[in-house]
């Protein structure tokens, strides 16, 4: 029997998917080559905003009708068709109102349960839903799939307690629960030897690792560099892992950027200089409304800290424009601080209410229009932005993870520096997908540096 997992949404979903095909080939399915081979399909879906649960559902709805024989046949062989993740905690048992055909349901963080339920689903049982409750630990949580990948994602928080007015991530993912920090050292010391050079560390708001429940415990052994704070100090942990080359975290709120964290990114050499720190807007009224629990003022202070210590550091960020009675003033104040902050590169969102939320109360007042013309102009400043941040790295070495044949041209290669920003380069001696290897930048583009090995 072959699966295919389809992932919607951020890497957290991307991280959950992983974990439910090393179940799934744990328990002896195997993994079609696409489509026109597959038996059971799992969608994990995202629910943050209105378009991703849609398509999320689409594609459900898509592969019910292939399974019934119906609208265009794309997977002609499909038994099973289960949806997992965010939208199904939204939806609860409305998801069948939905997508009335659908085999079966399953929550975040009960992800666990997918290979009993494929069997239960052959075995002729249909519409089962599963649905966590909001302090459930996950089982399969360290499963990886083996192979090859020089790159791996490690869920170290789950769920979020900051309720920011527009999100509906508390409401689906449930509450903060940090993993033991020995179970995450455990696990990023087996990714290591199993080749893996880079991890990323994920949660909604990681730098609150340790925070609701301590992480660390009397055992654990203290820290050797004297570090308080579980995060940072976990960061000194996985540093000292043999065979791993980088760290990545994400995502940050800036209240979690201590003086402990910049120690940790000076310290230890693994730690990669780019912090991805959403701001959401740069106008105090709105951050204010929204409950973001910082102020434009300090969030620039994080930043300045970040790029005091390394001038080079990266910072990236989200923000929404459209928030309900965003005014052109708020607008423009979120513009100002893009550029105070010279930001490496942003993702720009268009507010959407979510049911349930605290500004879903509120009226969805900024027209389509005009959320789409803020995001065009947010868009084109940042193109601006990422093209002068980035000619100043011009004629710079920088260390590189290969990644592999560039997308566009595949006689060049392509990776990452330490500030996540892409690399490409003429493989003008052999290079392997995992090596580190030097750069040196001879062109630059707002999302992209071209150099040559040096
Ligand atoms: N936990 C992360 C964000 C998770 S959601 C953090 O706070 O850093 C990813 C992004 O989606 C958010 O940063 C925000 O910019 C956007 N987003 C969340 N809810 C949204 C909504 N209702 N409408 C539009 N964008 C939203
Ligand atoms: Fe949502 Fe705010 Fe939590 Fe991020 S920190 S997941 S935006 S509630």
């Amino acid at each position: 029997m072959k699966f295919l997992v389809h992932t919607y949404g951020c890497q957290m979903n991307v991280r959950d998917s992983e974990a439910v095909e090393a179940l799934m080939l744990a328990a002896g399915y195997e993994k079609a080559a696409d489509e026109s081979e597959v038996d059971i399909v799992i969608v994990n879906s995202c629910t943050v905003r209105d378009m991703a649960e849609r398509k999320a559902v689409g594609k459900c709805g898509n592969l019910i009708a292939a399974k019934e024989g119906r609208g265009k046949t794309v997977a002609p062989h499909v038994k099973v068709v289960g949806l997992m993740g965010c939208a199904v905690k939204r939806m609860g048992a409305d998801v069948f109102k939905s997508l009335p055909k659908l085999d079966f349901a399953v929550g975040p963080r009960r992800f666990g349960v997918i290979p009993r339920l494929v069997e239960r689903c052959l075995a002729g049982e249909t519409r089962i839903l599963e649905l966590p409750d909001d302090n459930e630990v996950p089982t399969g949580m360290d499963a990886h799939v083996g192979g090859t990948s020089f790159q791996s994602y490690v869920t170290v928080l789950l769920g979020c307690d900051n309720r920011c007015s527009y999100c509906i991530v508390p409401d689906v993912r449930g509450h903060e629960y940090s993993r033991p920090a020995r179970e995450v050292v455990a696990e990023v010391r087996a990714l290591a030897a199993r080749g893996v050079k880079e991890v990323c560390l994920l949660g909604q708001s990681v730098l609150r690792y340790g925070v609701r429940n301590a992480a660390w415990g009397p055992d654990d052994p203290p820290s050797p560099g004297g570090y308080t704070e579980a995060f940072p100090r976990l960061l000194e942990a996985l540093n000292a892992i043999d065979g791993l080359a980088r760290i990545r975290f994400t995502s940050a709120h800036p209240k979690g950027c201590t003086d402990e964290l910049v120690c940790a990114y000076a310290d230890f050499p693994k730690v990669c200089r780019h912090l991805h720190l959403p701001v959401q807007s740069g106008s105090d009224r709105v951050l204010k409304e929204m409950g973001r629990h910082y102020t434009r003022a300090e969030y620039l202070a994080a930043v300045a800290k970040l790029r005091a210590f390394d001038p080079e550091f990266a910072v990236t960020t989200d923000v929404i424009v459209g928030y309900p009675g965003e005014t052109e003033g708020d607008f423009e104040a979120t513009r100002s601080l893009m550029e105070e902050a010279g930001f490496d590169n942003a993702f720009v969102f268009k507010y959407s209410p979510r049911p349930g939320t605290r500004s879903a109360a509120l009226p969805d007042d900024v027209p389509t229009e005009e959320k789409e013309r803020r995001d065009q102009v947010l868009l084109a400043d940042q193109q601006v932005r990422g093209q002068a941040r980035n000619d100043r790295l011009v004629g710079t070495v920088r260390e590189v993870l290969v990644e592999g044949p560039s997308l566009r041209n595949a006689a060049r290669w392509s990776g990452r520096d330490s500030g996540n920003r892409i690399v490409v380069f003429e493989p003008s001696r052999p290079v392997r997908i995992g090596d580190l290897v030097q750069v040196r930048i001879r062109e630059a583009h707002p999302q992209i540096l071209i150099g040559e090995l040096a």
